[in-house]
């Protein structure tokens, strides 16, 4: 195939689902079903695959926004004015909500949640899109459009969730309302953030950098940091977690820091080394090399960070803007520190471990995809 050919679906499947590097990130389907064609869906397992392979005009557009075809990534740094080696940021800090609600839930300093519905309440945003427990560890991206809603998917879900399928579905019936003015207020769907790992949001920039429904609602964008996702099956059934004698109802949250932390119904912590975890992880993250979640507004993760407090990267003017805005309204508030120079070694720290974790992150992807060659 020529350099400059527009590629179909077959060749996305080819060269991202066949090769194993499909991270379910929903995108390919969404901007199908978005623009009304409707030539994929996902299957049973979470892969896309054709709905109805008649339908399909070889657009191209599903393989370009694909997060691991990297066509359009040398464009997103661009608008990203990308630095070597975890992207553009204005400043990183460490903050914690100051709603304790929102910290009996959060899995760190429960930046995230407070800062959405602040954003929600102040009218930054109209919902956002998020990851809700359906039952047990099974999650689905939902737009929360409430306090109520944000905060009950508070917490983090280390099994699959195709988010941009969700927006996809909402956007089709946004059009579809505005055409038909019927049912719903659309206007309710005109400012959305989205929180998502490295993949999801880069399938998002990716058609943003191409100007493609439904990227245009979605105005802030929250990048989790990501070591990687699991199949949750491994990790309830294998011999993981039984070996370490651990009794997988006894399990009360999961956390991925410095190193995967299981916290137990007595309150116990039991910290498993990075290493260790890639037995469990879904074999797609493995061979991928996003870890900073380098094109989002804000990028935030435990890492660096003391208990209950999370580390918040401010990348874009925006990103800026909204966290300025939820410290000025008490919101979220600084880790406290003694001085300003304490501060500065905190952001240092930070900012190595990050550093550090991105570097790791790619000479695993490298690893693993030689293995696979
Ligand atoms: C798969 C995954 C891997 C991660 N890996 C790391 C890591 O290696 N190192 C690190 O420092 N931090 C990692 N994190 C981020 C960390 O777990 C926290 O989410 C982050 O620190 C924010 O904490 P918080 O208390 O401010 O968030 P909260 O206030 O608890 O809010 C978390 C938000 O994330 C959403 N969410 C949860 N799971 C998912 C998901 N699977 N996809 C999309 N959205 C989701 C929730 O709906 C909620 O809105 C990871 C998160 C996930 C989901
Ligand atoms: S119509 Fe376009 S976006 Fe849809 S499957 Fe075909 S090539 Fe992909
Ligand atoms: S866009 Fe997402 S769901 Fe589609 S092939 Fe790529 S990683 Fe998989
Ligand atoms: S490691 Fe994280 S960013 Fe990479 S494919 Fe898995 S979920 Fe997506």
């Amino acid at each position: 195939m020529k350099e400059n050919e527009i590629r179909s679906f077959d060749d996305l499947y080819a060269d991202v689902i066949e090769a194993g590097l499909c991270s379910k990130c929903g995108g390919c389907v969404s901007v199908c079903s978005a623009n009304m064609i409707v030539a994929l869906k996902l299957d049973e397992n979470g892969f896309p695959t054709y709905a109805d392979k008649e339908l399909c005009l070889a657009c191209g557009l599903c393989h370009m926004i694909c997060p691991h075809t990297h066509t359009v990534r040398e464009e997103v740094k661009s608008r990203f004015n990308w630095k070597d080696p975890i992207g553009q940021y204005a400043d990183v800090i460490s903050a914690k909500t100051t709603d304790p609600a929102v910290a009996e839930v959060a899995t760190d300093g429960g930046v995230v949640t407070s800062l959405l519905i602040h954003m929600l309440e102040a009218g930054h945003i109209d919902g956002a899109v998020v990851s809700m427990n359906i039952d047990g560890y099974t999650r689905r991206a939902v737009v929360a459009t409430s306090r109520e809603e944000i905060l009950l998917a508070a917490g983090s879900h280390f099994g699959e969730v195709p988010h941009l399928e969700e927006v996809g579905e909402k956007y089709a019936n946004y059009v579809s309302v505005l055409k038909f003015s019927c049912r719903d207020n659309p206007q309710k769907l005109k400012k959305l953030a989205v929180v998502g790992t490295p993949c999801q949001i880069t399938s998002i920039r990716n058609m943003q950098a191409l100007a493609i429904v439904p990227s245009d609602i979605i105005t802030f964008t929250v990048g989790l940091f990501c070591m990687q996702c699991f199949e949750m099956s491994n990790l309830m059934d294998k011999e993981f977690i039984k070996s370490r004698k651990i009794d997988p109802d006894e399990i009360e949250s999961m956390n991925i820091k410095e190193d995967f932390i299981l916290t137990l119904k007595s309150g116990l912590k039991v910290h498993i080394p990075m290493k260790e975890i890639e037995e469990i992880a879904r074999p797609a993250c493995l061979k991928c090399d996003y870890f900073a979640n380098d094109y989002a507004d804000i990028s935030v993760g435990g890492l660096g960070s003391p208990e209950k407090h999370t580390t918040v990267m401010i990348r874009t003017i925006r990103g800026r803007l909204m966290i300025a805005d939820a410290l000025a309204k008490k919101s979220i508030k600084l880790r406290e520190s003694r001085s300003d120079d304490e501060r500065r070694v905190y952001r240092h720290g930070m900012i190595s471990l990050i550093e550090d974790y991105a570097a790791r992150k790619e000479a695993r992807a490298e690893k693993y995809r030689e293995r696979s060659r």
